[in-house]
């Protein structure tokens, strides 16, 4: 299974777009390393670096298994890509489609796109033009594509995106169902935290060309590094207070504290380390400002607890009309102080 290594890998276009820094990087054997961040933070670019579509600027580099092949062309790398768009030949038959690659490089083809059509359930689908297809089964020939050259890498840019919701959770299962199976290396690019989330053993969150964090899904969620990774992933309340005498005072009531700071402190904390309770039991309290009813359970908008409004996931059936006080009790061993 093949290792990657980018080496202060930049990318500067020739309009001086600066779209990744110098970037180090180690991806394992058989790792999925899903990048992470918003519009233009520089993940595909990176991913093509990784591919050999884009050359880093002088001085990166990119090694597989510890060889160089920074200097090495796409089709010498031996990477699977899907992409997005599908970037298929829509006027090709599905089957043609996934022989093609195979077909380039004169190998044989027929058991291969065989095992292909089976692996991704589109057998009965082998003789249909691409055009004629879904998004999700393109997405599947896509794949099947991808993977008929027993590629050492598979590279996926953000290949769900364009799916409806249902269509995107089953196919997201089923691509991790195929990444454990194969056991292979594969670098997932997404800007959907779920989707990172469920899919990557490791996260790299970017931000403006660079790594934010890199870690497993658990430390992303439960200790993001910086204010960024914390807002980013996932929902992120903050509270400014005065911490003094083993207590943080907060505009809707107080919670004890245990920091060693004094004066005026932030905490962070996700909705579900917060819960609604009685009046007796509460620390903090607030008024419902609106509330999102969501089937499993209610996300509720609470104000007057700090300077902004704070967002609390229940499962409680009851309604929160606006405007109704609201008890909380935090679970402070779930707070965060960030510096940043
Ligand atoms: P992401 O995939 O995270 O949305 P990209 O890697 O596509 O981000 O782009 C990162 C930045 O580089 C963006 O500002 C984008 O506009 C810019 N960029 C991407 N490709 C080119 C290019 N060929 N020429 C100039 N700028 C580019
Ligand atoms: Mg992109």
């Amino acid at each position: 299974m093949t290792s990657i290594r980018l080496e202060r890998c930049a990318k500067t276009f020739a309009d001086g777009t600066r779209a990744v820094e110098p970037l180090d990087l180690e991806i394992r054997g058989g790792e999925t390393v899903v990048f992470l961040g918003p519009s233009g933070c520089g993940k595909t670019t990176t991913l093509r670096l990784i591919a050999g579509l884009e050359a880093p600027d002088p001085g990166g580099r990119v090694l597989f298994d510890d060889v160089d092949v920074t200097e090495v062309p796409i089709e010498r790398r031996n990477v699977g890509m899907v992409f997005q768009s599908y970037a298929l030949f829509p006027n090709m038959t599905v089957e043609d489609n996934i022989a093609y690659g195979l077909k380039v490089r004169r190998a044989p083809a027929r058991a291969r796109v065989d095992d292909m059509l089976t692996m991704m359930h589109i057998g009965e689908l082998r003789r249909r033009r691409v055009d004629q297809l879904s998004g999700g089964q393109k997405q599947r020939v896509a794949l099947a594509r991808a993977l008929a050259v027993q590629p050492r890498v598979l590279l996926l840019d953000e290949p769900l995106t364009a799916l409806d919701a249902k269509l995107r959770d089953g196919l997201r299962i089923e691509i991790d169902g195929l990444l454990r199976r194969l056991g292979m290396t594969a670098v997932y690019v997404t800007h959907d935290q779920a989707e990172a989330m469920s899919l990557g053993d490791r996260i790299v969150v970017m931000s403006r060309g660079r790594v934010a964090q890199v870690g497993r899904p658990r430390d992303i969620y439960f200790a993001p590094a910086n204010r960024f990774v914390a807002d980013f992933v996932g929902t992120m309340n903050a509270l400014k207070g005065v911490a003094r005498d083993g207590h943080l005072e907060l505009p809707g009531g107080r919670l004890p504290w245990r920091g060693a700071r004094a004066g005026e402190v932030e905490i962070l904390f996700r909705p579900e380390s917060v819960t609604i309770v009685d009046a007796a039991r509460a620390q903090l309290t607030g008024r419902v400002l609106t509330s999102f009813f969501l089937g499993d359970r209610t996300r509720v908008v609470v104000e007057g607890v700090g300077a902004t409004p704070l967002i609390v996931e229940t499962t409680e059936r009851r309604e929160f009309a606006p405007g109704h006080a609201v008890h909380l009790a935090l679970d402070t061993d779930a707070m965060l102080t960030l510096d940043r």
